[in-house]
């Protein structure tokens, strides 16, 4: 509590100015009193006198109208202004008159309500400079409660207002270059947060729909293989790693070369002021350059490839098709005259008749073994590590004619980043394409204006796993597996197919050491689950013949 003034309002004790050439005025005295005890604490009146008089920042204690009864010396020399021309004065002689009115009206609603304010005000020496002062003012309460006095603490914060501005200039230029730069550029500190970055990834991370950019390239490269913690350990830089993105809703992807700096960041505590060191802190600088187009030129010449290689696969396939079903055709006959050799061999005359039917016999087993032989072995490929968006989009690509043709939407949800399988890549590719040949077909059939296609790939737990969706008739539950046998067609039409196609799908799949199935209970059509496991140790099951 402030101590009181004596009824005289002349302080009961002031020796504590004794010493002082100023002789201050009984007003400043109380004034000191009431502040040594009340807004700084309990002080004693003289030491708190010692303490502002030598005090480096410029004090100013003045009535509650803001006209000065005191100043410090340092006020004195901050200010340009003698203690005796200031005296009397409101302090709005310091006013540069640049300080706008709304911050003045601020202060006074502060102080007036007994808060102390703090801000940054213009101020204007004697001399005519101006100066940025950080000021701040506390009010002085008297016995009652009342305001006394107003003690003002200011110090000229011109300079680092200099500094910080030249900061932020400086920043500003760095960013402008950066932004400038026809480079996806960020920074990004060890728990992964982005801490500065350019337009060209501002603009990246608009068409990732906010997904953070660098996070994903991050995500990609270890994938890939590229260890990010021993990196940073030892400060190993990487450059030049392609790195494909999946967007989904574009029908192509987006590939870039991302190069990665470590930067150690300066340590900038109190502790590192004499001598500067590094934090132990590692910043990653990454730097990508989309490659897309040249990535695209290069798909061009590799899709070429690809069409002569799957119209081989296509043309051996559709004859193994077609011999496979004339083999299947002639086994029937062929079981028929099996049971009628069996029959006659129980019976005694008809040794002629035997002899007949063991003649067809012979000729139907030498035609036979001619169908068989004249199977075209299947294409041998060899397995590698194939990352299933890539085949898909191999696929949706040489399909586009037909999509286009038939007024068919794909809609394709690829899994940014996609874990590898093991397979033969142009034997998934084909059986991918018999499943989208197959929701084609089934979304002419249903005969509806809206034909979409959804082709979805997602990482399971320890899989990779493809569902092909049509909006067509869907297959009943009934018929859910035998759709998978040898021979057996549903379509209303023909369309010159022997019911092999489910059949062929199945035995890829077993071969690569996956899953397919019809989901039971997607109920808006029909959706083909197929899945893989990721494990490259497992090798493919050899390739078997029909
Ligand atoms: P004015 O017309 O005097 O005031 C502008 C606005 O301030 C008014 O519209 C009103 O909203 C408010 N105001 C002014 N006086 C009062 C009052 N007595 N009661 C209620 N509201 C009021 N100003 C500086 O520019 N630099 C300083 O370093 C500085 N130090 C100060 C230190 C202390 C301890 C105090 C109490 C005030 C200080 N001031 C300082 C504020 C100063 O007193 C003036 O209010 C300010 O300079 C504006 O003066 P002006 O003549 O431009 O406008």
């Amino acid at each position: 509590m402030p101590r009181s003034p004596s009824k005289s309002g002349a302080p009961e004790s002031h020796d504590f100015t004794a010493k002082s050439p100023d002789s201050p005025s009984a007003k400043v005295i109380e004034a000191f009193e009431l502040t040594a005890t009340g807004p700084l604490g309990a002080l004693s009146p003289r030491l708190f006198y010692e303490i502002v008089q030598q005090s480096p920042l410029a004090i100013s204690i003045t009535d509650d109208k803001a006209a000065i009864l005191y100043v410090n010396p340092a006020f004195e020399t901050l200010t340009g202004y003698g203690r005796d021309s200031v005296l009397g004065q409101n302090e709005s002689i310091l006013s540069h008159k640049q300080t706008p009115k709304g911050v003045y009206g601020e202060l006074w609603s502060t102080i007036q309500d007994k808060r102390s304010w703090r801000g940054t005000l213009v101020n204007r020496r004697n001399s005519g400079e101006a100066y940025l002062a950080e000021l701040s003012i506390s009010p002085v309460l008297n016995g009652e409660g009342d305001i006394a006095y107003f003690l003002g603490i200011h110090r000229d914060v011109t300079e680092l207002h200099a500094l910080e501005k030249q900061v932020h200039h400086q920043k500003a230029l760095i960013e402008s270059v950066l932004d400038s730069a026809p480079v996806i550029v960020s920074l990004i500190d060890a728990e992964r947060r982005v801490i500065l970055d350019n337009q060209a990834y501002k603009k990246l991370l608009g068409d990732l729909h906010g997904r953070e950019p660098a996070m994903l390239f991050l995500d990609a490269l270890q994938q890939d293989g590229v260890d990010l913690k021993t990196a940073c350990r030892e400060c190993r830089g990487f450059g030049d790693m392609e790195v494909r993105l999946d967007i989904a809703g574009r029908a192509e992807p987006r590939w870039f070369s991302v190069s990665g700096t470590w930067v150690d960041e300066l340590d900038s505590t109190a502790g590192s002021y004499f001598t500067a060191q590094a934090s132990g802190r590692c910043c990653l600088l990454l730097v990508a350059n989309e490659i897309t187009a040249l990535k695209r030129q290069m798909e061009q010449v590799r899709m070429q490839h690809l069409r002569a290689s799957l119209a081989e696969q296509q043309r051996v396939q559709d004859m193994r098709e077609a011999l496979s079903g004339a083999i299947f055709q002639l086994q029937t006959p062929f079981n028929v005259i099996q049971a009628a050799a069996s029959m006659l061999d129980r019976g005694t005359d008809l040794n002629k008749a035997r002899e007949v039917l063991d003649q067809v016999l012979a000729s139907g087993r030498q035609a036979m073994d001619t169908l068989r032989g004249a199977l075209p072995a299947e294409l041998q490929e060899s397995e590698t590590n194939v990352n299933l968006n890539t085949l898909l989009r191999d696929v949706l690509t040489l399909m586009t004619d037909e999509f286009l043709a038939q007024g068919v939407i794909i809609d394709w949800h690829p899994q940014t980043i996609l874990s590898g399988v093991n397979g033969r890549p142009n034997q998934l590719r084909s059986m991918f394409m018999r499943l989208i040949e197959n929701a084609l077909l089934a979304v002419a059939e249903s005969g509806k204006d809206h034909r979409s296609i959804r082709i979805t790939t997602r990482s399971q737990e320890d899989g990779v796993e493809v569902l092909i969706q049509d909006n067509g008739p869907g297959i009943p539950e009934g018929l859910r597996l035998k759709v998978f046998e040898p021979f057996y067609t549903g379509w209303k039409q023909a369309y010159g197919r022997a019911g092999m196609g489910l059949s062929m799908v199945q035995e890829t799949v077993n071969q690569h050491g996956g899953v397919v199935d019809v989901n039971p209970a997607f109920l808006d059509g029909c959706q083909i689950r197929v899945s893989f496991p990721v494990s490259t140790s497992k090798p493919i099951a050899p390739g078997a013949s029909l």
